[in-house]
């Protein structure tokens, strides 16, 4: 799911009532926990925590086979749904180009080249049987009439699509339609997969995103599709705010973040580090090389470490990895190494990961951050960092000649 904001940067959340939340919370309940089939992790090593029931669990000691992992080219298309309500204004090329190639740029960038998304925009619209206003599509829409929209959009685009030959499956709405409303984009996820062209759609995203839309929705969306979960909190009254748990540092935080390459534990699970690229910290005092993530390596290197692990319970960990102004974090505020604790018992909304701020006194980037307390939380070279109810603490020795961050962890 997306988060809201207003293009003024207005939280719409702050308007929502608590029945809305209410209504959130049951639906969140009634989605399928079920672990799926799993696939082993190789070179996971003791500081993977293990892959738990909880709705995307950031456990990585195997991967969830119910999901497509991206460490090959991926195939998704594109289809554009109009309604009798509304004849369309734009092209459905108009549309695709909202969100190609920047997402497939972005999966690219984020993965070092080890996943494309190969996006096939269909060329015409696909009409659906009835009008927009009929589905009552929202941000947390009735589970029927969800389910209505969804089987009359398969209903009338299999018939000109052979859903086998996709992995990925987007249905996109005429943005201009009267039903249709940008909160609803999301991930649809089937305790019972659909059944088409003798393959099994376990999950579509459809797609309500205004034109333009908001940066980097849809590689938030995408994802999902590979098993990430969403980082921020939806807050229950309605009124707080979304970003307090990783403010702009990963896209699954908010899609209108600076800084919003993923963390090197989402790469880590997604098998984009390799586990050598990853130092599980013993106890004692260790020095630590790490290559912000957001540099691409250099051609025929792995790229270096890019993160530093602290196991500190059986379901627990802190990460500790660098990030820099490059790659997806081009537009960064501040530069350091970022630290955060995972959580493998946490889903999907509910915390799996909180970046521990290194100047909790201080904000930066009022104008740009989703979340100014956290858009400074980066410990700069000769500046340490004591993890709060943890003897775990973290000195910023050096920055090298290429950029990486010379780190000093004692436990
Ligand atoms: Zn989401």
């Amino acid at each position: 799911m997306r988060r809201q904001q207003t293009p003024g940067g207005v939280d719409r959340s702050r308007l929502r009532s608590a029945a809305a939340a209410l209504t959130s919370l049951s639906a969140l309940a009634a989605m399928s926990l079920v672990a799926g089939p799993a696939a082993a992790v190789s070179g996971a090593g003791p500081c993977a925590l293990a892959r738990t029931a909880a709705h995307h669990s950031l456990g990585l000691d195997t991967w969830n086979g119910a999901y497509p992992r991206p460490v090959r080219s991926l195939d998704a298309v594109m289809v554009f749904l109009s309604f009798p309500d509304h004849r369309p204004g734009l092209a459905p090329e108009e549309l695709a180009a909202d969100h190609f190639p920047a997402t497939s740029d972005f999966f690219d960038r984020a993965s070092y080249g080890r996943f494309r998304l190969v996006a096939h925009p269909q060329e015409r619209w696909i009409p659906m049987p009835r009008p927009s206003t009929a589905y009552g599509i929202q941000r947390d829409w009735a589970p029927a009439d969800r389910a209505a929209y969804l089987r009359d959009a398969v209903t009338a685009a299999d018939r000109e699509i052979d859903f086998s030959r996709y992995d990925v499956v987007y249905f996109v709405a005429d943005p201009d339609a009267p039903g249709v409303d940008s909160d609803a984009t999301k991930v649809v996820n089937f305790d019972r997969p659909i059944r088409a062209d003798g393959t099994d759609l376990r999950r579509i995203v459809t797609v309500f995103e205004r034109h333009p839309p908001d940066r980097n929705v849809l590689a938030h969306e995408t994802g999902h599709v590979f098993d990430l979960p969403d980082l921020y909190h939806r807050p229950s009254d309605g009124k707080g705010d979304w970003d307090t748990h990783v403010g702009d540092w990963d896209v699954m935080g908010s899609q209108f973040g600076m800084s919003p390459d993923l963390f090197a534990w989402h790469k880590w699970k997604l098998g984009w580090l390799d586990a050598s690229q990853v130092d599980c910290v013993q106890s004692g005092s260790s020095l630590h090389t790490l290559q912000p993530v957001g540099v691409a390596p250099a051609p025929g290197s792995s790229g270096g470490t890019r993160l530093a692990v602290i196991r500190t319970g059986p379901g627990s960990a802190v990460a500790v990895e660098a990030r820099g102004s490059a790659g997806n974090d081009g537009d960064t505020c501040t530069e350091g190494v970022l630290v955060y604790r995972v959580r493998n018992e946490a889903p999907s909304g509910g915390g799996p990961i909180e970046v521990l701020d290194g100047h909790p006194d201080t904000e930066a980037c009022w104008d740009r951050s989703v979340y100014p307390p956290l858009a400074d939380a980066p410990l700069e070279v000769g500046e340490s960092f004591t993890v709060p109810g943890e003897r775990i603490r973290i000195e910023v020795a050096d920055r090298t000649a290429s950029g990486a961050y010379t780190v000093k962890i004692t436990t």
